[in-house]
């Protein structure tokens, strides 16, 4: 078997600077179409059931200041009259359900973490299930967007009969969009901004899916030094993300949810859209065991979810070089099998390493290609 390619150095600079970060449970959206998202077609997979991360991050500075980032705000209890009309629409032409007990800030509340110790929040991009309810927090909470954002969304719903936002969810508060041109750096060349200054977080502009769409890279520890990768929206399934050139799909690989004993690599194949005859705007050509399942999803015509389709897959591809690097735990707002395998706020998520979640999460994706299993072996 060929070996695995060598993945490009990850380059962030040197610090000991590290913040604390929680992955937060904020619910579930149900019910999608998988094509929606992403593609080609694996006959026997049709819907995603998605859970909605967002993330508490708290840095101190030398001072012993601590300051607290919500990384996105999940999706608002009441989606009827939280959001534009548009948007309980979108819901109701999917027939989607979703399951979200509290708002964020209630969750936090719940927790006994004050608001007014929020710095700021952060919109990974201005989606439904991201955007959350800001009004709920006070007005010294900052509100972070990603580029182009303002000009999107201009003031929110009504003003702007376009927006998805309500009005109020930009008042009175301080609304500060990201420029990643200011100061021009990169990290696994994505731009890349220092939030702190001292290279505990990094904001990466990760365009194509949405307006503003932004990742970011927290330092969980130092010497050794590991990471949390903020995937947000990149991709909404792992199956996106891998199997790649950098860590091919093992001859063996070991579900939880199928049988105690390792399966066959080889057996999921023959579901990859390379292996098959008409692959759609997969390649053909491509090595099963070193592609992703999936792509960003496109129809016929070309149109797409994505923003940018282009832009999207491009960012995939970055992100790819960092989830082969062993220190660095890539997480997607809406990665559900990852549920299984991480601690959820209040717990802390810095010792992902030592706890192995890593690995022991890397490919249970697969189990949701259990039906497309038995039907293309039946
Ligand atoms: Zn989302």
């Amino acid at each position: 078997m060929a070996s695995p390619a060598t993945p490009p150095t990850i380059d962030v600079p040197a610090s000991s600077r590290t913040v604390q970060v929680s992955i937060i449970d904020s619910g579930n959206i149900n019910g999608l179409p998988v094509s929606l998202f992403m593609g080609p077609d694996i006959p026997g997979f049709e819907t995603i059931n998605a859970v909605i991360f967002t993330f508490l991050i708290e840095h101190t500075d030398d001072a012993g200041k601590v300051s607290r980032v919500l990384f996105d705000l999940g999706m608002p209890k009441d989606v009827q009259h939280d959001l534009a009309p548009s948007q309980w629409d979108l819901v109701t032409t999917f027939n989607c359900t979703y399951d979200i007990t509290k708002y964020v800030s209630e969750i936090l509340s719940d927790a006994g973490v004050d608001l007014n110790t929020i710095n700021a929040m952060v919109w990974s991009h201005p989606h439904l299930d991201h955007v959350g309810r800001p009004s709920l927090f006070p007005p010294t909470t900052e509100l972070i967007i990603g580029p182009g954002v303002l000009a999107s969304e201009k003031g929110g719903y009504p003003g702007n009969p376009e927006s998805i936002i309500l009005e109020r969810e930009f008042l009175g508060r301080k609304v500060t969009e990201l420029d990643f041109t200011s100061r021009p750096f990169k990290i696994g060349d994505m731009d890349a901004l220092d939030y702190f200054g001292d290279g505990s977080f990094y904001f990466l502009s990760a365009p194509g899916h949405a307006p503003g769409h932004i990742n970011a890279l927290l330092r969980t520890t130092s010497q050794p030094d590991t990471f949390i990768y903020l995937g947000a929206d990149s991709f909404h399934h792992a199956g996106e993300l891998r199997p790649h050139k950098y860590h091919p799909l093992p001859e063996k690989v070991k579900l939880a949810s199928f049988s105690p004993f390792p399966c066959l690599g080889e057996l999921f194949h023959k579901i990859h859209p390379s292996s098959q005859v008409d692959p759609g705007y997969a390649k053909a050509h491509d090595d099963p065991k070193a592609t992703p399942f999936y792509s960003i999803s496109e129809k016929e015509d070309g149109s797409s979810l994505a923003l940018d389709k282009h832009a999207a897959r491009e960012t995939i591809t970055k992100i790819q070089s960092f989830d082969a690097d062993e220190n660095i735990f890539v997480v997607g707002a809406h990665d559900t099998t990852l549920i299984d395998y991480v601690d959820i706020f209040p717990k802390k998520a810095n010792e992902w390493k030592a706890k192995g979640w890593k690995e022991h999460s890397r490919w249970q994706f697969l189990r949701d290609f259990e039906n497309p299993l038995s039907l293309a072996h039946s």
